[in-house]
């Protein structure tokens, strides 16, 4: 599946992305035109939205870039893989995906409703699908093996894996770059509901911020205008390919353990779409 790069050896696919190890010793994160729902990789991929995520990752490090040292080493890539790529750092990762939520959605809103609190952090009660939390909270996941559900865990639980200070570090940086990111992503008529972030350390210790961040892949972002509590939002992700799977339309029965069908023409182009304008939206520039 991950193509062949000249002079950079595949180490590891995830769902989207291929890394490969370079020579200098750095890595090569290739991002794939490959979209996956509900733990299914779906055919075929979205036009450009591998070059789309790549770029939007680029904007926001530089965003963040006076919160938190950023893994990435340079642009220049291989032909073959040209824009949808990036040379970073080697990272020893930590083993916990660093969420944050401002807003009430997706695992955190089963939780919640569940048991009142999300990775231990207990919540007021009357909270709805979409409500804005009394204020943005860290709520920790461990990572899971593809096809497998990630999952929540709470602080101790960082703490028991990375140790009491780099856990806090963690925490504390999860929820500045949020609050950073929250508040551009506002300014330009867009919610940033929660996201995902992945941190390493050099040798010497430094906490890296790694990765891809702030994409539609790692993060829910609502129109501001449209954003009412108490429903779905309207999002600007995978919503119409989530939406078309699980309408009577795909013939997909979620619950059998089939993969899904092939989208259509016109859903890929919808989907398209969307992560165009994101991308439009949030940097003020064009694709
Ligand atoms: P999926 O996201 O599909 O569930 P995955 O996380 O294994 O699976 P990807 O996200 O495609 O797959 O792969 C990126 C991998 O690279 C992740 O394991 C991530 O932790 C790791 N990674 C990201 N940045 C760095 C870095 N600078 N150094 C080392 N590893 C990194
Ligand atoms: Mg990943």
């Amino acid at each position: 599946m991950p193509i062949d790069v000249p002079d950079a050896q595949h180490v590891h696919s995830g769902k989207v992305r291929d890394l490969y190890s370079l020579e200098s010793g750095d890595l090569l994160m290739v991002v794939s035109d490959r979209i996956s729902a509900y733990d299914h990789l779906l055919t075929p991929g979205i036009p450009d939205k591998g070059e789309i995520l790549t770029r939007m990752s680029l904007w926001w490090f530089e965003q963040l870039a006076d919160l938190v040292p950023n893994h990435v080493v340079s642009t220049q890539v291989p032909d073959q893989v040209r824009g949808r790529a990036l040379v970073c750092e080697r990272l020893d990762m930590f083993p916990v995906e660093c969420v944050a939520r401002g807003y009430l959605a997706g695992s955190g809103l089963l939780d919640y409703e569940a048991t009142g609190e999300i990775c231990g952090v207990p919540l007021p009660d009357g909270l709805v699908d979409g409500s804005r939390l009394p204020e943005p909270i860290f709520t920790p996941a461990t990572k899971a093996d593809i096809g497998e559900h990630d999952e929540n865990v709470d602080f101790g639980a960082v703490v028991r894996t990375v140790g009491q200070e780099t856990a806090e570090e963690l925490r504390d940086l999860t929820l500045a770059i949020y609050a950073r990111a929250e508040g551009i992503a506002r300014g330009r008529g867009i919610i940033l509901a929660d996201t995902k972030l992945e941190f390493g350390a050099r040798p010497d210790g430094t906490i890296v911020l790694a990765d891809e961040v702030l994409t539609p892949d790692s993060s829910r972002f609502w129109p501001a205008d449209t954003w009412r509590p108490g429903h779905a939002q309207h999002s600007y992700d995978k919503q119409f390919v989530r939406d078309w799977l699980i309408s009577a339309d795909s013939g997909w029965d979620r619950s059998a353990d089939l993969p899904p069908p092939p989208l259509p023409d016109h859903i890929v182009e919808k989907t398209r779409e969307r992560y165009v304008q994101a991308y439009e939206q949030l940097t003020g520039e064009r694709f």
